[in-house]
């Protein structure tokens, strides 16, 4: 799941067993809709349902988006899910986006800035044992904003924004994000205040993508595919990397101190200052060394 980030942050096709034969006696019976987009391997079937009414030179984009996204993260690492034969993409106007096994929605579609990378990696390598938590968020949160940052239109420069939460001295334990006793309250925060809420959530997700991306630059993608979707991952963490996630922490930490933050001028584009402003009244409890 992606929440689009405000100001502030930036026919079913008819898979007939038709031979070459058939369909060469009978053009015109073939269904022609322009909305279905078959990937490369001919393995899945991609459906847009074009809510919003975007122009068809849109959709036409958001299918060749499609196809090669597919195969980027058929190139990526692997898992032993098996993705859905065909998947329904609805175009939103807002709200969230989402990725789940037949089903993707997209917010954002009109800004352009739709994270299609991001939720077809949740559709495509699984998410938990079907689409739930049972595996915490962490790694498919962190990877599915890698895949984006790597392919997609929606890059947020995720070191940035860490090194912004460092220096208002609110960073959340990497312990309490792969917790799954905990992971609930920051992943999917249900804060009475809404925009408090997203903040949070936001932030949650930028730790999540920063470490990721971290552990995957550093250590690679191999590693990575170790970890990824998995139960107990404080305990598979030190059993990949060697190093506990305290340790794994630090040297992260260490690797943003030395990142440059965002210029005056960024900040002021992207509305930093009314995020932090909203980021400084949540309750400093979530933010506590454990
Ligand atoms: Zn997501």
């Amino acid at each position: 799941m992606f929440k689009l980030r405000g100001s502030f942050l930036l026919s079913l096709l008819l898979l007939t067993a038709c031979t070459e034969e058939t369909i060469s006696k009978e053009p015109i019976q073939e269904e022609k809709d322009d909305n279905i987009v078959v990937t490369n391997d001919g393995k899945i079937t991609f459906e847009i349902k074009n809510k919003v009414g975007v122009p068809q030179e849109k959709v036409e984009a958001i299918k060749d988006e499609i196809v090669t996204a597919y195969d980027h993260i058929k190139d990526s690492i692997h898992t032993s899910y098996t993705p859905s034969e065909h998947i329904s993409v609805w175009l939103k106007e807002d709200g969230q986006s989402w990725g789940l096994a037949s089903k993707i929605e997209l917010a954002g579609v009109k800004e352009d800035l739709y994270p299609l990378v991001h939720e077809m990696t949740h559709s495509l390598l699984g998410y938990g044992n079907n689409f739930d938590t049972d595996n915490g968020y962490f790694t498919q949160e962190g990877f599915a904003s890698y895949m984006e940052y790597q392919y997609g239109k929606n890059k947020l420069y995720f070191d940035k924004y860490m090194k912004q939460y460092m220096e208002s001295d609110k960073l959340i334990p990497i312990s309490r994000l792969i917790d799954q006793n905990q992971d609930d309250v920051y992943f999917r925060p249900k804060l009475s205040n809404v925009k408090e809420n997203q903040v949070l959530m936001e932030v949650s997700y930028t730790h999540a993508a920063s470490f990721v991306i971290y552990l995957i630059d550093t250590y690679g993608l191999e590693k990575f595919e170790q970890i990824y979707d998995k139960k107990e991952l404080a305990k598979k963490l030190e059993e990949v990397y060697g190093k506990n996630s305290s340790e794994l922490e630090k040297d992260w930490l260490a690797f943003i101190q030395n990142q440059q933050g965002f210029t005056y001028e960024e900040k002021l584009k992207w509305g930093f200052y009314d995020m932090n402003t909203i980021l400084l009244q949540i309750d400093p409890t979530y933010f506590a060394k454990d």
